[in-house]
């Protein structure tokens, strides 16, 4: 059993704590919210009243923050977690954030005498709810080493990806590579509309050819072929369209900083993904960031009109 402090009691840390709690954990939260604080007191948590106060509980402390200027005012400065946390304690940052952010982060933690983990997820509410996560973790193989253990209790895949920051450069890779075969599974299924194929004869033949993908066979954005999909039931959002355009944008910040000595930046080292980031941009710009990111279907087959 290990004492653990949680910052981030949102959408995707509120059921990683409770899972952490039915592990027999000691969990002490702390969110800027308090309706989720409170959900964790009535699952046997404690509460905090900051973050700092639930960093000083743990042995281990985990944030799941929204972005990188969220992660940066809870771990940096003289009241952050990295200058409060208990001795030797091991940091483990969720979040999906930038890379420089993590690196950054993981430095100053280094120099604080902490070890430090990034440590962010794929798998979405669901995976988060049923302890079935995969995780990409960055840091040294002794903090891995250490905080594996308390990261089988949220998820199912646990990846070592290297030294700090590599766990960030592998979620948004993922996500870059999601978002462009979702776009593409959107025009396929589209043009094959718009020329009288059915969509249940394409994903038939699709679905057991060559274009087959995770986007196609699990989460088909055309309303009919996969029932479970979002795309059944009006594209309540799983993964939002708002979240898959930040991880596109951190995709290309990191793109851009790789290929800074090309005159075309971003759009040079990654042309599809800078595209994929330029049409959820237009999506979310149309106010559809809260629904999920397969509703991007809805634009494709109105050809590329988002309102
Ligand atoms: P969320 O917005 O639901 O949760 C974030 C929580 O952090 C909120 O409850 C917010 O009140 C809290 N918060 C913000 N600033 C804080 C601070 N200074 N101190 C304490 N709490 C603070 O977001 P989420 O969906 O839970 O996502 C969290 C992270 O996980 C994001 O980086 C996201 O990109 C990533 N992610 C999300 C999903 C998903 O499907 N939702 C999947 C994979 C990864």
């Amino acid at each position: 059993m290990a004492t653990i402090g949680f910052i981030g009691l949102g959408n995707m840390g509120a059921p990683m704590a409770a899972n952490l709690l039915k592990a027999q954990h000691k969990v002490t939260g702390y969110d800027v919210v308090s309706t989720p604080v409170g959900n964790l007191e009535l699952q046997g948590g404690k509460a905090a009243a900051s973050a700092v106060e639930a960093a000083m509980a743990g042995d281990i402390v985990i944030t799941m923050l929204p972005a990188g200027p969220q992660v940066r005012a809870v771990y940096l400065g003289p009241n952050g977690v990295i200058a409060k946390a208990k001795k030797g304690a091991l940091l483990i940052d969720c979040s999906t954030i930038d890379v420089e952010t993590a690196r950054l982060v993981a430095e100053e933690a280094k120099k604080a005498g902490l070890e430090m983990l990034d440590a962010p997820v794929s798998g979405g509410v669901m995976g988060a709810q049923g302890g079935t996560l995969t995780f990409m973790v960055g840091g040294t193989e002794e903090a891995f080493k250490k905080g594996r253990p308390i990261l089988a209790n949220m998820g199912r895949t646990i990846v070592h990806a290297g030294p700090s920051g590599n766990g960030q450069i592998a979620k948004i890779c993922n996500n870059m590579i999601l978002a462009c075969s979702m776009i593409a599974v959107c025009e396929g299924f589209a043009l094959a509309e718009k020329l009288g194929l059915p969509a249940q004869t394409l994903f038939d033949i699709c679905s057991t050819s060559t274009s087959q993908c995770w986007a196609m066979t699990n989460y088909c954005p055309m309303p009919g072929p996969v029932p479970a999909a979002p795309s059944n039931r009006g594209y309540p959002a799983g993964f939002t369209a708002a979240n898959m355009l930040k991880d596109l944008r951190l995709s290309q910040q990191a793109a851009g900083t790789a290929a800074a000595a090309t005159p075309l930046g971003a759009a040079a080292a990654t042309p599809l993904g800078a595209a994929a980031a330029n049409l959820y941009q237009l999506f979310v710009d149309g106010g559809k960031g809260g629904l999920d990111f397969s509703a991007i279907m809805q634009m494709v087959r109105r050809n590329g009109n988002s309102a």
